[in-house]
């Protein structure tokens, strides 16, 4: 099968890999409908994680094509929507909703899902089947709940979005716009999204951000709390991983307030006293998807939300070089891969 590889940092190819098979008789074996490029896959591709010839890709949604003797819950033809972690679903730290935390928790990027075909542990546990083959136009929608718009419900749900609640984004990359989208449906008053570009704003309002502000940093904090009162918001959401984003954040929450961050975190630190005087809660990580879907999916299906819409390029698994290129140059939000 095909397959994307980044060689070394800023180079991927796409190349011959070899077909996966069924490991465990719990695995399950997709042909790929669609993957995608996440903006954490820039970090190894701008160098600041360690690559070499790896695999790429996590998100993915697929025709089941083969499954293990044990699996029980997909059926081969069946579409299927899963996480960027696979998970076993039953274990206490899953049960408690933080799947991606699972004891068994296995990384989907450790198999490249930006590929033809992708194997899939813990079937059972970690994939959900959609009612029926979806229509061509869901399937952007329905790529985008495996990981972008399942991290930037948890954000939201992290940081306690809820009615008459003012919400922060921090963060104009997909996942803080379905941050966005996310609050909007978690029934947020206001939301204020943080960004600099036309294209996003727009977006941004479409989901449902009430106000835009585009400075960054402390100027960004300082006009949040001008939009508040002087307080701050309720709720904030994190979506970049940077000190900056991270500092900004917890700024632009006022005290009681929570911080629901899920920007891959790269070189943050918390200074102690800052944090203690803040009165914040903060909460997050890796975003536990596979708790959302069946709820996500069921959106998707009666079409009361359209994540799909942050995928604003979409290209042939084998021209995925440019669309790394677009991502990384911000000429594209997010790049929508066809095996
Ligand atoms: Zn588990």
């Amino acid at each position: 099968m095909r397959g994307a590889v980044m060689t070394a940092p800023g180079d991927v190819r796409v190349a011959e890999r070899e077909d996966p098979t069924i490991v465990e008789p719990t695995d399950a074996i997709l042909r790929v409908t669609a993957a995608c490029i996440c903006g954490s896959d820039l970090w190894p591709y701008r160098g600041a994680d360690d690559v070499d010839h790896t695999p790429m890709g996590h998100e993915y949604v697929g025709v089941v094509e083969q499954v293990g003797a044990d699996v029980r819950n997909v059926t081969v033809g069946d579409f299927v929507v899963g996480s960027f972690f696979a998970s076993d679903n039953t274990c206490e730290i899953c049960r408690a909703g933080y799947q991606s935390r699972c004891v068994h928790a296995y990384p989907m990027g450790a198999e490249g899902t930006q590929a033809e075909l992708v194997r899939v542990p813990m079937a059972d546990g970690t994939l959900v089947a959609t009612p029926g083959q979806p229509d061509p136009d869901l399937v952007p929608s329905l790529l985008a709940a495996s990981d972008v718009l399942g991290t930037g419900w948890f954000a939201a749900v992290a940081a306690e979005v809820g009615p008459g609640k003012t919400v922060a984004v921090v963060g104009d990359g997909a996942v803080g716009l379905l941050g966005v989208l996310a609050a909007k449906q978690l029934g947020a008053e206001r939301i204020i999204a943080m960004s600099r570009h036309a294209d996003r704003q727009a977006l941004a309002r479409e989901f449902g951000a009430t106000d835009i502000v585009t400075e960054r940093g402390d100027e960004g904090v300082a006009k949040v709390k001008e939009l508040t009162g002087g307080l701050g918001a309720h709720s904030t959401i994190e979506a970049v991983g940077t000190q900056e984003a991270m500092t900004q954040a917890i700024r632009s929450t006022r005290a009681g307030g929570h911080v629901g961050y899920v920007g891959v975190t790269h070189d943050v630190s918390i200074d102690g006293t800052e944090l203690f005087f803040s009165g914040v809660h903060l909460h997050g990580g890796p975003a536990p998807v596979r708790r959302f879907l069946p709820e996500l999916i069921d959106l998707i299906w009666r079409r009361e939300i359209d994540p799909g819409k942050v995928f604003d390029l979409t290209l042939p698994l084998d021209e995925a070089a440019e669309g790394y290129k677009a991502m990384d140059e911000r000429r594209a939000i997010k790049v929508l891969l066809t095996p």
